[in-house]
């Protein structure tokens, strides 16, 4: 999942190259680099850490007067964090940063080692370098070498590769991984997604599978695996340099919590018909579509999979279409069986990540219809899966997601209403009602949330001297628990668990002790006496329990140390809010302990490996 950068042009490359590897730091952060062509000399800087590292370098050695130039930022698959392992990778004429993994690196390391190619770093990347040269010492032609060596290539990759010789000349090859390329007034850009290249241009052209593109400053060519030209089809991204900023915010995922309201408001928006219902037309697809679909199986990861088990709960009570949820990574080892009417819904923010791109593939194989939620417009599962529906969440560049997650939710609330009205199972007046309670409650029911920082504080507090958090909910409220308890863990480093609160009885009340914070969601009135019970039972083993709990329940003092009271305007304005309440959450915590919020250890934002 790094990052990668590049440009040519009549401008500075260097300064282009940091700003972009900067903002792209969230696709990984374990060593940053640099190639830069002046004149017929290549230049390489690079080191273990982040931006801030190569920085310093080059304040000590700067390179000026480049006007070509690749970046790398890295998220270590093959080989520690380390200098010697750190891209751009020098193999006898070519220099190269990659994204993704190349499976068959140890048979291809082997066969290039015995002709005698020596090794400087563990990495996948070096031997794909390694291996172009070796095509190249034969043809003497940049994009033959390329088609050969990535021919003999499994895996994932997507390249940015300078050849001696060819001076302001910047080669640029994708498989499964993303990249695309960009032209602005003083030249033209590489990059695995367009937010690092937004402080220059806004022009760009999303790049094909298997397509070689060759930069220059005078121009783009792009060819294809026959050889043939294409043109590039140049679009104007809607994004705007602002969109990638922190807007005064301390943490893009503070900023990004904020965005939620609006980003609610544009996921649902595209989707309401001139009559207020649910209509996805704009999507291309049609009431008909709906009404054809019979199961509907989620596959997704992490945060995606966890708004697919919020999904599930809307789709299955308000369409009746039975549901089910996967984690990407398993789907396709213990496939369920795909009965005719089976809709297979991935749900990815990036659009790239590479476990859910798999099983998009593997229920494409088995001829199942597909079904995208994503994000970023353009991309790999984006493009591939049958129908697309975009979230329009904008950016997100918070490595844990929070909107990105709020939208897809959403989006599925709305799904669940349109099949459920296709399918004659809600009036019209029902549907509207849905449409609405997205619409007007949730925004303003989030805005609500959002003013109460102090108590958001306050709770924190009382997290941050544990080891162990649990979240308990039933229903609804255990889906959110699981997004909660994932929230907490990823930012705060804090171990957090998610338990059905009915489940906890069964074992695992066995670690609560005197002081265990355990925080209980209740967004279901139904189910509220059930999950009090619950409450009881590890309060009265010591635990300090914080309620999030819908306003018009009248919520004894006893039960809780602390109590977070919900909007009750909808059944989804209460959801959201929760949800609002357990990012804060666990954002004041991690904040209180001072770790770095947008940038996780060990973590990056497009998983774009399996
Ligand atoms: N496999 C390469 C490395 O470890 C690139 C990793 C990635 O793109 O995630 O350096």
């Amino acid at each position: 999942m790094c990052g990668i950068i590049g440009y040519t042009g009549t401008s500075n490359a260097l300064p282009k190259m940091m700003k972009g590897l900067s903002v792209l730091e969230y696709r990984g952060y374990d060593s940053v680099g640099v190639a830069a062509q002046r004149g017929k000399e290549t230049e390489i800087m690079k080191c273990k850490g982040r931006i801030g590292a190569l920085e310093e370098k080059l304040r000590d050695h700067p390179i000026e007067g480049s006007h070509c130039a690749i970046g790398h930022t890295r998220w270590a698959t093959h080989g520690g964090p380390s200098d010697e392992n750190a891209h751009p990778h020098r193999a006898g004429e070519v220099i190269l940063v990659h994204n993704g993994i190349i499976e068959n690196y140890k048979e291809l390391r082997a066969e290039l080692a015995d002709k005698g190619v020596a090794f400087l770093s563990e990495t996948d990347t070096e031997v794909a370098a390694a291996l172009i040269n070796d095509c190249y010492a034969v043809s003497r032609d940049p994009i033959k070498a390329i088609r050969s060596a990535t021919a003999r290539m499994k895996g994932a990759f997507a390249f940015g590769i300078l050849f001696d010789g060819h001076v302001g000349e910047v080669y640029v090859i994708r498989r499964g991984s993303p990249l695309i390329l960009a032209r602005g007034a003083d030249g033209y850009y590489l990059a695995s997604d367009m937010t690092a290249l937004l402080p220059f241009t806004r022009e760009y052209c999303a790049m094909k599978e298997n397509e070689i593109a060759r930069l220059a400053p005078d121009g783009v060519r792009i060819y294809l695996s026959d050889q043939t030209e294409v043109a590039p089809d140049w679009k104007t991204t809607t994004m705007t340099p602002e969109s990638a900023q922190k807007g005064g915010y301390d943490h893009f995922m503070l900023k990004e919590i904020h965005e939620q309201p609006q980003a609610v408001v544009k996921s649902v928006s595209p989707r309401v018909g001139k009559t207020g219902l649910p209509d996805f037309s704009s999507d291309g697809i049609e009431a008909d579509f709906w009404r054809g679909v019979k199961s509907i199986q989620i596959v997704a990861c992490g945060s995606a999979m966890h708004a697919g088990l919020v999904g599930i709960r809307l789709i299955e009570d308000l369409a009746k279409v039975p549901t089910t949820v996967h984690i990407a990574s398993e789907y396709r080892y213990h496939p369920p069986i795909m009965p005719d009417g089976t809709l297979v819904v991935v749900i990815s923010q990036s659009g790239e990540t590479a476990d859910t791109l798999a099983a998009l593939r593997y229920a494409k194989e088995n001829g199942v219809p597909t079904l995208a939620i994503v994000n970023a417009v353009e991309t790999t599962i984006a493009r591939e899966a049958d129908r697309r529906i975009y979230t329009y969440a904008g950016p997100e560049i918070a490595v844990a997601t929070t909107k990105g997650y709020c939208t897809q939710a959403s989006v599925l609330w709305m799904i669940a209403a349109a099949i459920a009205h296709a399918t004659g199972r809600i009036s019209d007046e029902k549907a509207r009602e849905v449409v609405q309670s997205l619409l007007c409650d949730v925004p303003a029911a989030m805005e609500q949330m959002l003013s109460r920082e102090d108590r958001y504080r306050k709770i924190a507090r009382g997290l941050i001297d544990h080891e162990h958090v649990f979240y308990i909910g039933r229903g609804v409220d255990y889906a959110l628990s699981m997004e909660a308890a994932l929230k907490l863990k990823e930012i705060s480093y804090i171990h957090c668990e998610a338990y059905a609160a009915g489940e906890l009885k069964h074992g695992t009340i066995s670690l609560i002790e005197p002081g265990t914070p355990v925080l209980a969601i209740s967004t279901e009135k139904d189910l509220f006496d059930k999950t009090e019970s619950n409450i009881r039972e590890v309060r009265s083993r010591g635990a300090q329990v914080t309620l999030i709990c819908r306003s018009d329940i009248p919520v004894h003092q006893e039960t809780a140390d602390e109590l977070i009271s919900l909007p009750v305007s909808s059944d989804a304005a209460t959801v959201f809010s929760a949800l609002l309440a357990i990012q804060c959450i666990a954002y004041e915590t991690a904040s209180l302990l001072g770790c770095d919020i947008d940038r996780p250890r060990n973590l990056a934002k497009s998983v774009t490996v399996e």
